[in-house]
């Protein structure tokens, strides 16, 4: 029977090894499998009675060197709880503008498009007058920031070029002394020369949307009239380079991923089309928590195409295949393992009495996103429609109760996340919990099965390619 004296640790295998990660010292311990079922049988009996002499002098010195520790958090508390005040006041780090809720296209997956729940398309277009106050905000509460970030979002935020341009003349003559960076999301049909020439002057980045060759693009990404916006995006970006060479390197496509979609198509057109193999690409699969009905519906080809991919990755990153016929697309994947398994995971030998699971960013703070009307959300993933999303406006600015709700939304699913091995990788935040308006235990924890598989799986892949490059040993803390 498991129960909280017992080593917190999950344990997991590759074809070729066993690992037991370790929750208290964020360590992988790649173990022989006398110690592995050893250990597993103390987890789940609260004994520890190994038959093998070596397998029990290994344990034991794993114990000594700290590992399989039973502590578990006593207290879920997100760690900027106590200086939220000043975070807030003072380190304000990203402003995004919702600049109209307008848009010129009917993207069938559009948050705005009518296929989701809460989000309409609609004419609110942002005051001029609004705008400031939002920039004022911002420049007030980030006295200790260094580089300002603005974002300009829509709808289709092009719609509202005149308003970009004098909010863009507002901020830089309004905070002289600080370095500035400006991105716009656009769908690029309506770029022309005049705004490519004055996004070029304020280096705004470009991040243009689409979703590979026009049979698929345009299935997705149409007009009013219900036409194809590829061939107009093509032609925009062939002006782009063409008369704006220099300005390339700030421009980059963001690809909504459509599992039923042909993905081999997808990736070749990303890998050689030419005017798009050239600029750096991101990719995300369409958000299916928000969707009414059956937009989204999973491809078993699709999920086959994308494994192999992955599998011609692992074997570049062993030099078995050349780096060229990698995909773009699964590229990312890579990434993401290297984020959270090297990069965030700091082994430690401490225990933490507090804590909270990974996921919530400091709302307000990392972001602040504005909608047209002047209410605050923390970022523009989150629905406008939920009260419990809202988190001030321009008039009363921030409410700091709410905020501290929002990134403590650990503490909304205590028990389970106190005894969860996944929850420093957990990416849980607010937004999973959104339940038309209201945080909700059962919305949040309907994601968490899915979050435990994907750390696993990131865990695994990431001791697969360890095992690739690293000799055997009885024991090897990764
Ligand atoms: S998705 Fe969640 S964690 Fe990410 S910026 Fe939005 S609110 Fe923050
Ligand atoms: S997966 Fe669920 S239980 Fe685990 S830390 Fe995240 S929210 Fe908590």
């Amino acid at each position: 029977m498991k129960n909280n004296s017992t080593p917190f640790v999950h344990f997991f295998k590759t074809h070729k090894a066993n690992y037991i990660y370790d929750f208290n010292t964020n360590a992988i311990l790649k173990v022989n499998s006398d110690v592995y079922d050893d250990i597993q049988q103390f987890v789940e009996t609260g004994e520890l009675n190994s038959t093998c002499p070596d397998s029990k002098e290994v344990i034991s010195s794993i114990q000594r060197q700290g590992y399989l520790n039973s502590f578990r958090w006593k207290e879920i508390l997100h760690p900027a709880s106590k200086l939220l005040p000043y975070y807030l006041d003072n380190c304000m780090q990203m402003l995004t503008l919702q600049v109209t809720q307008a848009c010129n296209l009917r993207c069938a997956y559009c948050t705005y498009s009518g296929n989701f729940v809460n989000r309409h398309h609609s004419n609110v277009r942002m005051s001029y007058d609004t705008a400031k106050k939002a920039v004022d905000f911002y420049i007030k509460h980030s006295t200790n920031t260094d580089k300002l970030n603005f974002g300009f979002y829509g709808g289709e935020p092009l719609l509202e070029f005149e308003l970009i341009k004098n909010v863009i003349e507002y901020i830089e003559k309004n905070s002289e002394g600080k370095e500035k960076g400006y991105n716009l999301t656009t769908n690029a049909t309506l770029l022309n020369e005049e705004i490519v020439s004055f996004l070029q002057e304020y280096d705004v980045r470009l991040t243009i949307s689409i979703d590979g060759p026009k049979e698929i693009h345009d299935k997705n990404r149409i007009k009013k009239d219900c036409s194809g916006s590829f061939d107009t995006i093509i032609e925009n970006i062939k002006m782009i380079s063409e008369k704006f060479p220099s300005y390339g390197d700030k421009v980059m496509f963001n690809c909504v991923l459509d599992p039923r979609n042909d993905f081999g198509c997808i990736n070749e057109f990303f890998t050689n089309y030419e005017g798009i193999n050239g600029f750096y690409s991101s990719f995300a699969h369409i958000a299916k928590e928000y969707i009414i009905n059956d937009v989204y519906d999973t491809a078993e080809e699709y999920s086959k195409q994308y494994d192999y991919e992955v599998f011609k990755l692992f074997m570049s990153k062993i030099g078995r295949l050349d780096k060229k016929h990698v995909s773009k697309i699964v590229e990312a994947y890579y990434l993401n393992i290297k984020n959270a398994m090297i990069d965030n995971r700091p082994v430690t030998a401490g225990m933490a009495k507090i804590g909270h699971h990974g996921g919530p960013c400091i709302a307000g703070m990392h972001k602040l996103f504005v909608n047209a009307q002047g209410d605050f959300y923390p970022c523009e993933k989150v629905s406008e429609c939920s009260e419990a999303m809202k988190i001030g406006s321009i008039d009363s600015g921030f409410n700091q109760d709410k905020i501290y709700q929002l990134i403590n939304i650990g503490q909304l699913t205590e028990n389970q996340c106190k005894g969860c091995w996944a929850a420093k990788f957990c990416y849980l935040c607010a937004l999973f919990a959104d339940d038309s308006g209201n945080l909700s235990i059962d919305r949040k924890m309907f994601y968490c099965k899915q979050v435990r598989e994907n750390v696993e799986q990131q865990l695994k892949e990431y001791c697969l390619l360890k095992e690739m490059n690293f000799d055997e040993e009885d024991v090897y803390i990764l």
